[in-house]
């Protein structure tokens, strides 16, 4: 199994990074999870622009979702005609948002390209992989994911304020990657403190991987307006494991049992 990250950027894209989207690839299939603003031009690096398999989307956040509109199109108007629809797991609504965000008013717009499956808390299985969701903590419907193959796992924290549910989810993969949007708020600074239910610190971060005891942790959904060495600081000083920050075009090997994480750069 191997993950790509497509996208890091938290809330909007940033300098270096489109928002959310990472591809998980193994026995030829090609899935991505989200595809927020600026990824499809992204996703083009590293895999063709119709060799997508399957995509799942942890909610219906604009930074999340929102290049959908942008492949729906692709999709719908490749020179040698419309692809073959391929499936589309989301929250409920998902078909009536994206139709929203490419502008047409008629959710049929989207079925031709997108075969949508509305997710449920739970197990199933998508191409090779055995995929586990959950919801998490986040003011609109949003799904935490498990993805095994090969004897691996890894975890996907989507956007989440402290959550058991990801714990849960994420005990004992080889690799969690979770979102750290927040910094600290010092206790003596007299600012107002970050609110829950939102999303997570460096410091919280960390303190997911350490309790769900992953192998690995990487920061990501990394707002540009945050020092990235200050939340990498923070997590480090609650997961004494391997760890660093997510960056657009990193990729990670999850290989087989015992052989360990090889990232490849
Ligand atoms: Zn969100």
């Amino acid at each position: 199994m191997r993950l790509t990250v497509i996208g890091c950027a938290g809330s909007f894209p940033g300098p270096d990074s489109p928002a959310s989207a990472y591809l998980v690839e193994a026995d030829g299939f090609r899935m991505l999870l989200d595809l927020g603003n600026g990824a499809l031009g992204g996703l083009q690096r590293h895999a063709g622009l119709f060799d997508i398999d399957a995509i799942c989307l942890s909610h219906l956040h604009g930074d999340h979702c929102l290049d959908m509109a942008a492949y729906w199109v692709a999709r719908t108007y490749a020179p040698d005609g419309p692809r073959p629809r391929i499936p589309v797991y989301g929250p409920a609504g998902t078909a009536d948002r994206l139709a929203g965000a490419q502008g047409t008013s008629l959710a049929q717009a989207m079925p031709p390209a997108f075969d949508f499956e509305t997710l449920v808390p739970g197990a199933s299985r998508i191409g090779p992989f055995k995929v586990t969701v959950g919801h998490v903590n986040h003011p609109v419907e949003t799904f935490a994911f498990r993805i095994e193959h090969g004897g691996r796992a890894l975890a996907y924290s989507a956007d989440t304020g402290e959550s058991d549910a990801l714990v849960r989810l994420a005990s004992g993969a080889d690799l969690l990657l979770c979102e750290a949007s927040f910094a600290e708020v010092p206790a003596d600074a007299g600012a107002a403190p970050n609110p829950p239910d939102l999303h997570l610190t460096g410091r919280q971060a960390g303190q997911h991987a350490a309790r769900a005891e992953v192998g690995e942790l990487v920061l990501t959904h990394l707002v540009a307006w945050n020092d990235q060495a200050a939340v990498l600081a923070e997590a480090a000083g609650t997961f004494s494991g391997r760890l660093s920050l997510a960056a657009s075009g990193r990729i990670f090997d999850l290989g087989s049992p015992g052989r360990g994480i090889q990232p490849t750069r």
